[in-house]
């Protein structure tokens, strides 16, 4: 007998049918004889038409509190739901929320963190047989108010119950059959992978590729939880996600997109000493996560720095430059949120020259202009224009995976 998580995602539970065949495919291990914990998402778009109706009450900005305290009644729904079609299938069953099942999160609302998951009530629920589902995407805090852990959290709920509980897998059920080279539907040619390391996972999970959510597999590979994403909809194997692969004749992995990004330019700054560090510094203190920098060689006394921020964080940078304006001096300041990151991930990348040659080439036969680049063992980033973004992806893709 196992313990087996599962995880279902959004359009895996989406109407009556859909929750029918998720408490099938949960019954089906259940009755092998197997403990099964399931977590699940709130149905298809409802956490996006949450937050719309939040919007509509308080354009400006509603309070993280309460848009928690809205958006985790997405998942409540969904958990009954699935608990009532499995009961219809005669199976014990209950129901619970993140904060009954244990999760213990700290009181950043919108992107909090788990702190601890109490497993009481979950082990108590397991020792009496009954299946549980578990309320993704949410906790408590240590004022006993709800909590969010991030758009596509509850991919780490559900990978912080394995780990917790030490189950002996962890599959994370989705809409498409594994983790491919890049969104299978937006590029037709897309490969699916039968293994990914954790750390291309990470990377493609945090480039932009939206099936796993980063959190999830930061924490998997911290207590070694194998993944495996495989689809609701058809019976097929999935991807499977650890620390080590087999050597495949890839050299990359991964193709991704990103478009929450901005570029904000300082131009004229004095060419001295300690310029970058007053500015990045400031940048630090109004918690600016910077993503790639570039500083222009100095001529006639002026250098340009510009760097690249997520969308959300680009007016904020701004504001923290403009209060440095009596410290230092410069000539202007611009923001261009018209721009994306394209992306190649892979572990081969690292053994191999002429990968950033590659890609470079394919980027100049389509005639997309590279604006800045980035670089790590594993990863390669390019800021281009938006409107090249598909365009971008497909031909790199066509470069690497043939
Ligand atoms: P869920 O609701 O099940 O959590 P998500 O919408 O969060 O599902 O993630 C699944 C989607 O991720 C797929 O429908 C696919 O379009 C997209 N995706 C992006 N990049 C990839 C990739 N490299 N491999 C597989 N799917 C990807
Ligand atoms: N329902 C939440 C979201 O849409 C969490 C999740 O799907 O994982 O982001
Ligand atoms: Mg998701």
């Amino acid at each position: 007998m196992a313990l087996i998580v599962k995880k279902f995602g959004g359009t895996s539970v989406a109407d009556k049918d859909r929750i029918f065949n998720v408490a099938n495919i949960i019954v089906e291990d259940y009755k092998k004889g197997n403990d099964v914990i399931a977590v699940v998402s709130a149905q298809g778009d409802t956490t996006d038409d949450l937050i719309a109706k939040a919007k509509e009450i308080n354009p400006g900005n509603p309070s993280k509190r309460e848009l928690d305290m809205l958006l985790t009644s997405g998942e409540q729904i969904s958990v009954a739901l699935l608990a009532m079609a499995i009961e219809k299938l005669d199976c014990p069953v209950i129901s619970l929320l993140g904060w009954q099942a244990g999760f213990n999160t700290d009181s950043n609302h919108g992107i909090a963190r788990i702190k601890k998951i109490k497993t009481d009530r979950m082990k108590a629920e397991l020792a009496k047989r009954n299946i549980i589902i578990v309320a993704g995407f949410q906790g408590i805090n240590k004022y006993d108010d709800l909590t969010t852990l991030g758009r596509g959290g509850s991919d780490t709920s559900a990978v912080a119950i394995a780990a917790a509980l030490h189950a002996d897998c962890c599959q994370i059920y989705t809409d498409v059959n594994g983790v491919y080279t890049t969104d299978p539907r937006k590029v037709k040619t897309a490969k699916k992978l039968d293994e990914i390391t954790y750390d291309e996972m990470l990377e493609l999970a945090t480039l932009g590729a939206q099936v796993l959510n980063n959190r999830s597999v930061e924490m998997a590979k911290k207590y070694n939880v194998e993944l495996e994403v495989l689809s609701s909809l058809e019976k097929s194997k999935g991807t499977i996600v650890r620390e080590n692969t087999k050597m495949e004749k890839m050299l990359i992995r991964g193709v991704t997109n990103d478009k929450n990004v901005a570029t904000v330019s300082v131009v004229g700054l004095k060419d001295l000493p300690g310029v970058a560090f007053k500015l990045f510094n400031k940048l630090a203190q109004y918690k600016i996560n910077l993503d790639m920098i570039l500083q222009s060689i100095g001529r006639g006394g002026t250098k340009d720095i510009t760097f690249a921020v997520s969308r959300d964080q680009a007016d904020d940078a701004i504001k923290a430059i403009e209060s440095l304006k009596t410290l230092f001096e410069y000539e202007s300041l611009h923001k261009d949120d018209k721009v994306s990151k394209v992306s190649i991930v892979g572990a081969g990348m690292e053994s191999h020259p002429g990968v950033a040659a590659k890609m470079f080439e394919a980027l100049y036969d389509a005639d997309i202009n590279i604006r800045m680049i980035a670089s790590s063992e594993i990863k390669l980033s390019v800021l281009i224009d938006e409107e090249n973004t598909e365009k971008a992806v497909q031909v790199v893709h066509d470069a690497f995976i043939s």
